[in-house]
């Protein structure tokens, strides 16, 4: 297997959640070479400031032979592209096509207009990011769950604690309530009082997954499925185990990654029609400003429609990429 890489900058639109500032990101697009000829591309793009590897040391440590988990797993969405390219297989033009979540980000970007073009696009539900102004936030939470519009989603990054958390909810309306769709990662993992905080809404769990005894039933209603670093037939065999709903994400990644996650979402509807719950968050283009990539990636309101090309698409751009060579493992 020869692993080569090509290295790019994502130029966020804004702050895209508590931990991280609205600086260039730095990840690398992955070509893996297969010695029976086939070959597929993926996305590696670490989130440092949420626990993962640097993308330098990710990558020093595969010129040594080194594999992170997370190439790991880009290995294995570079795997499913292969077969495709190998077959000369469009995966778009069979893919079951998902609706997406609005992710906003920072709220306070977000006005009346904004939300009226969004409705307008045809999304039904918004998820923001919380945890940095916590008055504000509850005000735009209010704002969304009255206008009866969307359904709302509200990820914390574990950057609330309990107290904080438990007057965020017991602030709002109960008869809103019913539109809060989740909220996701509210204060850092513990089992008791998350499974208190089910009690006043339903819990999803993304990052925090990573302290759960999986022997036992989590402590959530739906686990946030992130391809770029999460074993996917782990994840969903341990959630159709315990009757837990899945909502497939993105990595706030580059267009290679998105288009990824959201072919994996697509594939999980036809497996396990009952696994996944509502909207699906692979839609997260708006967040960088557009580039070569993102512009192929076209869009139907809340749905990815097509990328143009074999397996996941983009081919006349991975043609025109340099790309160093890394490893052959
Ligand atoms: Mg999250």
């Amino acid at each position: 297997m020869k692993i080569s890489y090509h290295q790019y900058e994502l130029i966020p639109q804004s702050s895209l959640n508590v931990q991280a500032a609205a600086l260039p990101r730095k990840g690398a697009l992955i070509e893996v070479a297969w010695p029976d000829g086939a070959i597929g591309y993926a996305d590696l793009h670490p989130w440092p400031e949420l626990g993962d590897f640097p993308l330098a040391k990710q990558l020093a440590d595969l010129h040594l032979g080194k594999i992170s988990n997370q190439l790991e797993q880009s290995i294995w969405m570079a795997k499913r592209d292969a077969r495709a390219r190998c077959r000369g297989q469009k995966l778009w033009e069979t893919a079951t096509i998902m609706k997406n979540n609005y992710l906003a980000p920072d709220f306070s970007l977000v006005s009346e207009d904004h939300l009226e073009r969004v409705k307008a696009r045809g999304f039904s539900t918004i998820k923001m990011k919380a945890g940095r102004d916590l008055s504000g936030e509850l005000q735009f939470a209010a704002k969304i769950l009255k206008s009866g519009n969307f359904m709302l989603r509200i990820d914390f990054n574990s950057s609330a604690d309990w107290s904080t958390f438990e007057k965020f909810i017991t602030s709002m309306d109960r008869n809103l309530l019913e539109r809060l769709d989740y909220v996701e990662d509210p204060f850092p993992f513990d089992e008791a009082a998350y499974n208190e905080a089910r009690s006043l809404c339903r819990i999803a769990l993304d990052r925090e997954q990573k302290s759960l005894n999986k022997k036992k039933s989590p402590p959530c209603d739906v686990l946030i499925l992130k391809p770029a670093v999460q074993d996917v037939d782990l994840l969903v065999d341990f959630a159709v185990q315990w009757k837990k709903q899945v909502v497939v994400t993105s990595y706030m990644d580059h267009a290679v990654g998105l288009v990824h996650a959201a072919l994996i979402a697509g594939d999980l509807k036809m497996k396990h029609p009952n696994v996944l719950h509502g909207t699906m968050g692979c839609l997260t283009n708006h967040l960088f400003k557009e580039d070569d990539f993102f512009k192929e990636v076209l869009t139907t309101g809340p749905s990815i429609r097509v990328v143009l090309g074999t397996g996941i698409g983009f081919d006349r751009l991975f043609e025109k990429l340099s790309w160093t060579q890394a490893k052959v493992v």
